[in-house]
């Protein structure tokens, strides 16, 4: 068995010094996986989600093989948000920091911040550029970024890019970059639309799929909270209070709705944030800070504000709501049992999500059921109770129906005291039952 260990990649010494800092002792297994593919420069496909570690699987190979000496873009990593691509910008300061020797120099270009600041920060061309794809391409256009002389590109995320819009401008940057391309894609899930774009760029693409029970997300109790005939927001307001969190996500899939939540916790005096695509881009940074220095216990998020974020320290995931595209419960529960913690993540389910619950079991989601009594956590057994009481129903009724025989000859009005009977009959089944 081979140790897995960073030496094992042949690194630079100053990435080895960056890895020591920052902690990490050993690859995570998409790491681990894709790594010696993307150094052997192969174009790759990892679909896994936050939470695995993909983040570094490219960026260690990529900062690796810069070139300090050509002052010009190698490298550029697009993300759908501006939240995750200030993250990513932030890990590759983290490595590049150790390379004073012969400095990498990378620069962060996001929507939603100054251009003409953006142009001026572009003088020298940086090593590595990360961004969003609108500002980047914008920069592009504006001739102020050069990236025909890159030759990797990642594309982080991809599946939310596509459903933001953002592949058309992903599309555009990748066609002015060198033939030879290196593209990276990441995404949790390869949606059909997808692939005309993975097509038209990648030929026999190592494609890589790390599943979540084999990364973090197997150590993720799931838990099913009926809502019964309760207020949701109380009955939240009680789990929240109940779980005590480090740091909890409340998901909501509509912005309307976080606002709603949050609005409602606070008026019942919880400390709590919120973070959706409505609110300004710096009232978003701050919030990002003020969550980042456990200011708050609670936020309210929405998928699309929340995706690929790292927000260190999510003890608990809460689905207020279940999201109508599945592939975000996957999402949202990939926020908590980050690298190796475990987590919890409990959604309130109505008789209506029972479809979906179904379809999540069959992804390999087992949930437990439980409830608050007297603000105390109690499984509650199986969740098809309803189902297993008409089972129970439809034998009490058959017993009922051999009882009662049919008389042979029909008189008028025997269907109703046949029905009758019945029913007298399963009465006493029933009350039989109970005692
Ligand atoms: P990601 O899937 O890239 O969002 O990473 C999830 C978390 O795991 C981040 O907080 C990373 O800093 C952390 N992480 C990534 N790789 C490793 C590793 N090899 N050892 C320990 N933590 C890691």
């Amino acid at each position: 068995m081979t140790v897995r260990n960073f030496e094992n990649f042949k690194f630079q010494p100053f990435i080895l010094e960056a890895l020591r800092e920052i902690n990490f002792t050993k690859p995570t297994e998409i790491q681990e996986r894709l790594i010696p593919s993307i150094q052997r420069g192969e174009n790759a496909i990892g679909q896994s989600q936050t939470g695995t570690g993909k983040t570094h699987a490219y960026l260690l190979p990529i900062i690796d093989k810069i070139d300090p000496t050509r002052q010009e873009v190698q490298a550029v990593i697009t993300a759908p948000t501006r939240e995750l691509a200030t993250q990513i910008h932030q890990e590759v300061g983290k490595i590049i920091k150790f390379s004073e020797e012969s400095p990498i120099t990378a620069k962060l270009f996001v929507g939603g911040t100054d251009k003409a600041r953006a142009i001026e920060k572009l003088k020298t061309q940086p090593h590595i550029v990360v961004g969003t794809p609108g500002r980047i391409h914008d920069l592009v256009k504006e001739q102020a970024l050069q990236v025909y002389t890159a030759s990797k590109i990642v594309v982080d995320e991809a599946d939310l890019m596509l459903e933001m819009g953002f592949i058309e401008d992903v599309d555009q940057i990748a066609s002015r970059m060198i033939e030879d391309l290196q593209i990276l894609v990441f995404s949790a899930t390869i949606p059909e639309k997808l692939k005309p774009f993975l097509k038209k760029y990648m030929e026999n693409p190592r494609y890589t799929h790390v599943a979540p029970e084999q990364a973090t997300a197997a150590k993720v109790e799931h838990i099913l909270v009926p809502l019964r005939h309760r207020n949701k927001l109380n009955l939240l307001q009680s789990m929240l209070e109940v779980y005590n969190p480090y740091l909890a996500i409340v998901f909501t899939n509509t912005k309307k709705m976080a606002d709603e939540v949050a609005d409602g916790l606070i008026a019942k005096g919880m400390k709590v944030g919120r973070i959706h695509g409505d609110l300004p881009p710096r009232e978003r940074k701050k919030v990002m800070k003020q969550i980042n220095s456990l200011e708050f216990q609670y936020v309210v998020a929405t998928d699309l504000a929340a995706r690929g974020i790292d927000i260190e320290g999510v003890s608990h995931v809460i689905n207020y709501e279940l999201p109508n595209d599945l592939d975000f419960y996957i999402h949202r529960v990939g926020r908590t049992a980050r690298a190796g913690f475990s987590g919890i993540a409990a959604t309130i389910y109505e008789p209506a999500n029972e479809d979906a619950i179904v379809r999540l079991e069959k992804m390999g989601v087992t949930f437990v059921n439980m409830d608050l009594e007297k603000d105390e956590w109690v499984n509650i057994g199986e969740r098809n109770k309803r189902k297993a009481r008409k089972k129970q129903v439809d034998e009490v009724d058959k017993l009922a129906q051999s009882k009662v025989r049919k008389p042979k000859k029909v008189k008028p009005g025997y269907k109703k005291k046949m029905n009758k009977e019945m029913e007298e009959i399963k009465k006493r089944q029933k009350r039989l039952k109970r005692k």
